[in-house]
Formats: C-alpha cells, structure tokens, sequence
C-alpha cells in the first residue's frame, strides 16, 4: 500500500533537508527515524550533569551558513537562532602566540606576518569567487559546472595534499599550523591529494559566512528543520527504526544512511554488481569524543583562543602531520590533533550561571578501543594550563559508543564515509545520477553521496531534487509512480 508519496529513512540533517524538499513540492512524506528524538549528528543532551547541555556531534556550523538550500528555509522562524563568536578560530602555538582566522582576509593575514601576501593571494580570490563556487563545492564534482573557471582556479590548488600546498606556499609556522588545522578535518593523512580543498574551503567559509553555532544547542538546528517539515504537512515518527525497505507504505524512498545498513535494508534485491561497489565503499578513521562540564572558562595563555568557537590544538604543521597520518595506519597519537569548541563563551543558555562546557575530539582508526582522554587533556593543558582544575564532569565517547548512539557513525567515522579523493568523486559509487540506486524509485541521500559530511543538508536536498525528476515521487491512485 503507498499510503504516503515518499518516505525517508533517518531524520538527520540530510533526510530532515530530503523531506522537507519533497514536501514543498507538495508531497505527502513520512520521515522515520530509529532513534527517540530527530537530528541525528545535530542532537544535543545532558551528557555530564544536569543542566549542562552537549552536541553529541555536530558542533560549529560553517557547511550550514553556507549551505544554498538551508538559506531557502524560514529556520528562524521556527525557532533556530545563530551565534556568531568574536572570532571563527584560534590556533594557539608555543609562547603564549596564536595563529588567528577572523572574518576579514585582511586582518587574518596581518596576523601572519612574513605570509601576509601569501595568505591574501591565497584565500582572496577564493573568497571573492565564493557565490560562484559554493554550488560546486556543496554538490556533485562529476557534473558540468556553471563556473569552469572560477572551479578551474580552485581546483589547481585544491586537489593538491595540504601539507605540500602549506611549505611552498608558507613560511612561518602560524601560516602552516593554521592551513594543516584546517585541512586536517578531511581526516586523511595530509600528503594525500585533495587534502588542501578541506583548508581552502574551511579557511573561505570563515572569511564569507562564519562559523556559527545555534543557541541553545545543535539541536535546534534539527528542531527547527522538523518544526517546517511538519508545518508543510510531513510527518515524522521517531523511535521507528527501518529494517527492510519493504516495509516501507511508499514507491520512493530517500535513505539517509551508510551504504553498509542500505545493504542491510535492500537485502537480495540489490544487483550482484551494485551490491559489491557498496561492499567496496571505505570508512575513515574514528573519532574519539570527550566533553566537559567546567567550573569556569579554559584559561588560555593566548588571549584570542577565549575569542573563537573552535580551537585547533596541535601545534606546528609538522605535529598535525604526524597526527593525522597515524590514524591511517591503524595506530593512535600521543599528541593527537583535537579539535575544540567551547560553545558557552557565547551561550550561556547552555550551562548553569558561571559554568562552562567544552567538546573536543582526535582522529583514531576506525572502531579503535583505545582511550586518548589523557592524551587530549594533555594538549589542552599544553595551552591552558590549570584546565584540569576547572573540570567538574566528563563524558567520554568511543568509536562503538558514537555508532551506537547513530549506527550512520561506522566505526566512530563521523563524515558518511572516507574522504580519500576516489570516493569524493564517486560517492558512494559512480552513477550518471549520483544519488540514485539500481531499484526503481530508491535514493540514498546522506553524507555518504555528495557532497560529503557536514551539516548543510545539501545532500538530502539534491537527492530530493532527483527523485523528483525522475517521477515526482507521487504515486498515483494504483499504486504506479508518475510525474
Ligand atoms: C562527533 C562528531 C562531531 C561532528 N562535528 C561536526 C561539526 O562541528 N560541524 C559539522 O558540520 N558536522 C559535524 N559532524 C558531522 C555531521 O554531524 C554529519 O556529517 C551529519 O550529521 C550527517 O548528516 P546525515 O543526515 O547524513 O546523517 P546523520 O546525521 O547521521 O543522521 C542519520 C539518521 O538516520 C537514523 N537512522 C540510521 N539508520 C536508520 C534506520 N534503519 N531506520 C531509521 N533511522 C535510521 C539515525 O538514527 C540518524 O538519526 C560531526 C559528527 C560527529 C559524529
């Protein structure tokens, strides 16, 4: 019985983002999603102690700021407020310096001294460009784009391994730090091609729209999303786990999941040759997770780390190579590179009066048991001394922990699926129209099809937009698909 036009499976950012679409083409859909509350990789909740609230993933927004498709949504009506910290990020190094990304090109690279030309010469066009280039960076690489050019221009740089691009195009260490943190959410080794698009689009992110964080939590982000889903008529039902696609009351189904659970729910009825490009399909590394409830805020050495959302802790690009290289070869850091956001500098909404929480997490391989709690706390106190003192509570979040809170986090890898440039391209296998499937009327639509991890959404929006090509994903009176 096709009791709805369309069904998406998961109520993260990208089936929130899948039906929403279908919805304002006037589509009755129903989203289901196995766990308790929406959001997927946007909730949030009391992970210490009461009164503290934690993003059990997502964090700081800038993919959502620059997302084309959310900037078409009424979210703040429906309850989503953004924060907008002093500054996007701090990179402390030794001797109390930091290296800074501010919102103006300029002033950043003012700050870098000796690579002030190198930096402007670098980001300024790519900032300029950014309205030209955002669709093809947030959308499939493998079709026409609607700027050659400005892509071109991007590409050059972008397909290079950021440590290579960092030492010929930098030659202080601030610059190099601040480019191998950046690059470094690519969770890849940074020799690998490809590795500087994750620096340049980060660092451009932060010149042209920020890196914003909801009030009151990530959460907000999704019940903002649910609250407009359902104000266009879509439904959603939460704690309503899939576990075949035949027992979904719909022709078209948008799934926003891995490719190991989408073999799982499509059972035998996937072709031989479909079925093992998605066994191929590869994970990246684990993350291992801790968050804080704090007595008060990190004491810095560098004043502008108490200025930024996220703080980047690992020090000279050379360390951050060494870090992000031992994931790939199935081994953990004593000096991992943590990535740290420290949300109620900005919100108090979040904590009791005068009280703090900070997020954090390294790169480990994926599925990994070991516990970096003490070595990132060791790189916090190497740049906050006096850290530990301030903690009231800690939760700690292994790779098995991550995956069973959301089984989408194969292995504790946050981003849908390894980053490796292949499987930019080909995500998760090459079709000639990215998001569709071999069975009729069957999508995938989350992080792991382009463009990537992330909360933007663009993923679930783009699939949408091809289900609805393909059929509208309204089903007639007999059951039949049609436009
Ligand atoms: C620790 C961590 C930190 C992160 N930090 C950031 C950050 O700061 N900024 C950023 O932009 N991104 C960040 N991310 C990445 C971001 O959260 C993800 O890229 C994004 O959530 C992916 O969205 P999605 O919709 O594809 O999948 P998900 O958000 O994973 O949602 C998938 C949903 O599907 C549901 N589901 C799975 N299987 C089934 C089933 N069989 N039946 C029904 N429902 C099912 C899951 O329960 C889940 O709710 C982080 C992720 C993690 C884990």
């Amino acid at each position: 019985m096709s009791e709805y036009d369309a069904v998406v499976v998961g109520a993260g950012p990208n089936g929130l983002a899948a039906a929403i679409e279908l919805a304002r083409a006037g589509r009755s859909v129903l989203v289901r999603e196995a766990a308790e509350s929406v959001g997927g990789g946007l909730r949030s909740g009391e992970l210490t102690l009461p009164g503290f609230t934690h993003d059990l993933c997502s964090a700081i927004h800038p993919m959502a700021a620059a997302s084309p498709f959310f900037r078409t949504l009424p979210l703040s009506e429906h309850g989503l407020e953004w924060i907008e910290p002093p500054l996007p990020l701090a990179h402390p190094l030794e001797r109390g310096e930091a290296a800074v990304l501010r919102r103006s090109v300029d002033e950043t690279a003012e700050g870098l001294a000796a690579d002030a030309e190198s930096y402007r010469t670098l980001f300024g066009p790519l900032v300029t460009s950014w309205s030209r280039l955002e669709s093809a960076v947030l959308g499939p690489l493998v079709r026409v784009p609607r700027h050659p050019l400005a892509l071109a221009r991007f590409g050059v740089s972008a397909l290079q391994p950021a440590a290579g691009l960092a030492r010929r195009r930098f030659d202080g260490e601030a610059a190099r730090a601040l480019f191998a943190g950046l690059a470094a959410h690519s969770i890849l080794p940074l020799e690998s091609l490809g590795t500087a698009s994750f620096g340049l689009v980060l660092g451009t992110t932060g010149h042209a729209v920020g890196w914003p964080l909801p009030r009151g939590g990530s959460q907000r982000i999704a019940d903002a999303l649910a609250s407009y889903l359902l104000s266009l008529g879509g439904e959603i039902q939460t704690g309503a786990p899939v576990v075949s696609l035949e027992e979904l009351p719909a022709k078209t189904v948008l799934c926003d999941i891995t490719p190991r659970q989408f073999l799982h729910l499509a059972g035998d009825r996937l072709p031989p040759r479909y079925r093992k490009a998605l066994q191929r399909f590869r994970y990246g590394p684990g993350v291992f997770k801790l968050d804080w409830a704090l007595s008060g805020p990190i004491p810095w050495t560098a004043p502008a780390c108490a200025q930024a959302g996220t703080v980047h802790l690992g020090g000279t690009l050379e360390e951050i190579v060494a870090s992000e290289r031992a994931p790939a070869r199935g081994e953990t850091s004593e000096r991992p590179f943590v990535l740290l956001a420290q949300p109620t500098l900005f919100d108090s909404s979040r904590a009791p009066d005068g009280k703090h929480t900070a997020w954090a997490y390294c790169h480990v391989p994926n599925g990994s048991e070991a516990d970096l709690t003490e070595a990132i706390e060791r790189q916090i106190e190497r740049f906050a001394p006096g850290f530990g003192e301030r903690v009231l509570a800690r939760s700690v979040s292994t790779p098995a922990d991550l995956e069973r809170r959301n089984p989408n986090l194969v292995g504790g890898d946050i981003g849908g699926g390894s980053n490796e440039l292949r499987q930019l391209v080909a995500r998760p296998v090459l079709r000639p129209v990215p998001y569709s499937t071999p069975l009729d009327g069957v999508y995938l639509c989350s992080a792991s099809t382009p463009p990537g991890g992330g909360v933007h959404g663009m993923c679930g929006y783009l699939a949408a937009r091809a289900a609805l090509r393909a059929g509208g994903g309204r089903t007639r009176r007999d059951g039949s698909r049609g436009a």
